[in-house]
């Protein structure tokens, strides 16, 4: 293997500090003809041969604009086509949920049911190990469900049960919505330490149960969210545990007092019952429990998180044993929050099981941060987690794939079951329910659109934050910007690539065919094309993808512009986000999108495909509508090569031509607050909104 050299041609050019004022637009905003290329439902290929061919195909599809000049405008405005959640919805109901905004559209059905009969009080079925008692969903007749056109649009909520089983508490006007007393808008001098607690709120008792928890068991931005939001919630005065199970791959070096809390826990399955043993310990002071399971199916013992043919009862087994834990140890939460089709169960456990033996008070959120992974499986799932009546949970409203009848669907399930649903984005609710985003689920979404919205992602302060980050070798702040050249520089040592007066792109992400990676290919020739360098930092569970870009690291091996790195590393990430000056998110679709806010915080200008949560937060430097000093990175909408150049394009022109101009680009971007608070007070009220009162 040849060794890279580290060609010192040249020092950094930092640009110099002078009056400047961002570019504006030449021209309006050209309106794209094409639609938006939506993602395909099944993982895209990792060979060249067939992303090549992808792109060659929306091609065809999306009529391709002529390469653009830097100045030639290719994005059109964004947040403009986003609808307010409330903008339906009945004058009560909108007092209750000022704050979120969500796709809203007239529903076309209404699901009407009839009460299931709760039979059995607490206690009644008293569980043996070994041998738990049949679930109390099973001896219960099925409600008689029938599907009504609705018959105004107008009052979207009069039968209070359009969500689902009338066992679900939901949000509707059905329930008693008064105008609420929402919690008053919390000011904060400092962001990166959060809210404080606000008086005269009463806290509240959460539990997320989650599979990913950063930096313990991290695989991407789900685990990052659950940290920063707990730790929100926590500094706003409440009181947040967290679940997950014991994997064997934790960072252990990150659990403190780890010891055993719980040893006899026997959780159901398949009519029989798995011990199991929780521990408790402090994830940089969150507290958390680990579930282990003791059998033989050594659910998580593998070594990684995911990548299982029995993933799917992997996690049915571990939401079921969550709320298990829960029962039996007497916790109460207000609020349960769960995350994705790994834990969508836990509102079907609680509402159908749980609620019966006690645990009435709590109230479900679900958080969906990707909709392309909903846990569709065989009808074997119900009858391993105890949920045996397969004709009342496979039927259409409940938890049966909307496209294949044979099939169970867990994340649907969650969103029927839950009394909120919440996706990472307001743009991106959009896309899922109205742009054919919701990979299937957008039948459901329309029928529960009233408890369903959007709220962008934070990102916490106290782990991505120039000012404090002990993995970069040189703080900074946006008073302090020369400081970033220092790690601009360590990048490079670390790396090995030529000291040079070029900007870094960078790209830090999963090797997933949902980032882009035809478009990722093409950025790295692009960008040593138009004298740039390139650090790629990413890695799949998809051997083929992987070894694609090991071949393509190998053969720019001996290119001292660019650097791939395969695999996951959370330390050179930071340094990452805080040497490279531009950093890349091509994304075919992208719910969120954490990689661009982190990056916003260290000051690199983020280059990205103008979905999702990205087109909700990066506003372009030439063509956006929000004032100057609010635009902070580049947009493209057109998913191919001349739509990606547009807007790196315009990126690297504008840090060779206009450093000033540039420089400006990286204030207005550390400036943006995209900590926890905004969205922990979104998440707040809808707390609040759906609690017991
Ligand atoms: P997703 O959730 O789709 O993976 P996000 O942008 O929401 O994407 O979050 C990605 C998170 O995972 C970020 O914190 C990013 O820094 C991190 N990450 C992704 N891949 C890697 C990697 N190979 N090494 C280190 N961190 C990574």
């Amino acid at each position: 293997m040849v060794k890279k050299t580290s060609s010192k041609q040249g020092s950094e050019t930092v640009p110099k500090p002078e009056p400047v004022v961002v570019a504006s637009p030449t021209a309006p905003p050209k309106q794209s003809s094409a639609p938006a290329i939506l993602p395909t439902t099944e993982a895209v290929s990792g060979a060249l041969a067939s992303l090549v061919e992808e792109v060659k195909q929306s091609a065809k599809t999306t009529p391709t604009p002529a390469a653009k000049t830097p100045l030639e405008p290719t994005v059109k405005p964004a947040l403009s086509v986003v609808p307010v959640a409330t903008a339906s919805l009945e004058p009560a109901v909108k007092s209750a949920i000022p704050v979120i905004r969500a796709a809203d559209t007239a529903t076309d059905a209404v699901v009407k049911s009839q009460p299931a009969q709760p039979g059995s009080a607490p206690g009644k079925s008293a569980r043996t190990r070994r041998n738990p008692v049949t679930p109390l969903a099973e001896v219960l007749p099925p409600p008689a469900v029938e599907v009504l056109p609705r018959p105004d649009a107008a009052a979207p909520c009069q039968s209070g049960v359009e969500s689902g089983p009338e066992s679900v508490p939901v949000p509707t006007a059905g329930v008693d919505v008064q105008p609420m007393t929402m919690p008053e808008p919390v000011s904060v001098s400092e962001p990166e330490t959060g809210s404080p607690p606000v008086p005269g709120v009463s806290p509240l008792y959460i539990v997320h149960i989650t599979p990913e928890l950063a930096p313990v068991a991290k695989v991407g931005g789900l685990a990052d969210v659950v940290y920063g939001l707990a730790n929100e919630m926590e500094i706003r005065g409440n009181s947040v545990e967290v679940i997950l199970p014991k994997y064997d791959c934790l960072r252990y070096d990150h659990i403190w007092g780890l010891c055993e809390t719980y040893s006899d826990l026997w959780v159901p399955w398949y009519g029989g019952a798995i011990h199991c043993t929780v521990f408790f310990g402090f994830v940089h002071g969150r507290k958390c429990f680990f579930i282990e399971p003791h059998s033989g199916d050594n659910f998580f013992n593998r070594g990684c998180i995911y990548g299982f043919h029995d993933d799917v009862m992997r996690f049915a087994f571990f939401s079921r044993a969550a709320m298990e834990f829960l029962l039996k140890s007497g916790k109460n939460p207000a609020i349960i929050h769960c995350h994705d089709w790994q834990t969508a169960l836990v509102p079907v456990f609680l509402f159908e099981i749980y609620k019966y033996l006690g645990m009435s008070h709590s109230r479900v959120c679900f958080t969906i941060h990707n909709f392309k992974h909903q846990g569709v499986t065989g009808g074997q799932i119900l009858q391993a987690t105890g949920l045996n009546r397969p004709e009342y949970y496979a039927h259409y409203d409940r938890l049966r794939d909307n496209h294949n009848p044979h099939a169970i669907n867990l994340m649907k399930g969650g969103v029927v079951y839950s009394n909120f649903v919440t996706t990472v984005s307001p743009r991106h609710a959009f896309e899922a329910k109205d742009q054919g985003q919701g990979f299937g689920l957008e039948p459901t979404l329309h029928i529960h659109h009233v408890k369903f919205g959007g709220v962008v992602n934070g990102i916490d302060y106290n782990v991505w934050n120039p000012e404090i980050d002990h993995y970069i070798p040189a703080r900074y702040t946006v008073d302090t910007l020369d400081g970033k050249y220092a790690n601009k520089r360590a990048l490079r040592e670390r790396l090995m690539i030529a000291d040079n007066e070029k900007p870094i792109v960078a790209f830090v992400g999963r090797l997933d065919p949902q980032k882009g990676l035809e478009l990722l290919r093409h950025a790295i020739h692009y960008t040593l094309q138009r004298r740039g360098q390139f650090v790629l930092l990413g890695s799949s569970p998809d051997g083929q993808i992987n070894n694609f870009f090991l071949g393509l690291k190998h053969q720019l091996n001996d290119n001292p512009d660019v650097h791939i790195e395969i695999g996951f590393n959370e330390e050179l990430s930071h340094l990452i986000y805080a040497g490279a000056d531009i950093m890349l998110v091509p994304s075919r679709f992208e719910p969120c999108g954490l990689t661009q806010l982190i990056a916003m915080k260290y000051g690199t200008i983020p280059v990205v495909r103008e979905v999702g949560g990205l087109a909700d937060t990066v506003f372009d430097k030439d063509f956006s509508h929000k004032p100057l000093h609010e635009r902070n990175g580049y947009l493209f909408l057109d998913y191919d090569h001349s739509g990606l150049e547009s807007a790196l394009g315009r990126a690297l022109s504008c840090y060779y031509d206009y450093p000033e101009h540039f420089r400006e680009l990286i204030r207005n971007a550390m400036r943006h607050d995209f900590s926890w608070k905004n969205p922990g007070q979104d998440y707040l009220n809808i707390y609040d909104y759906v609690r017991e009162k």
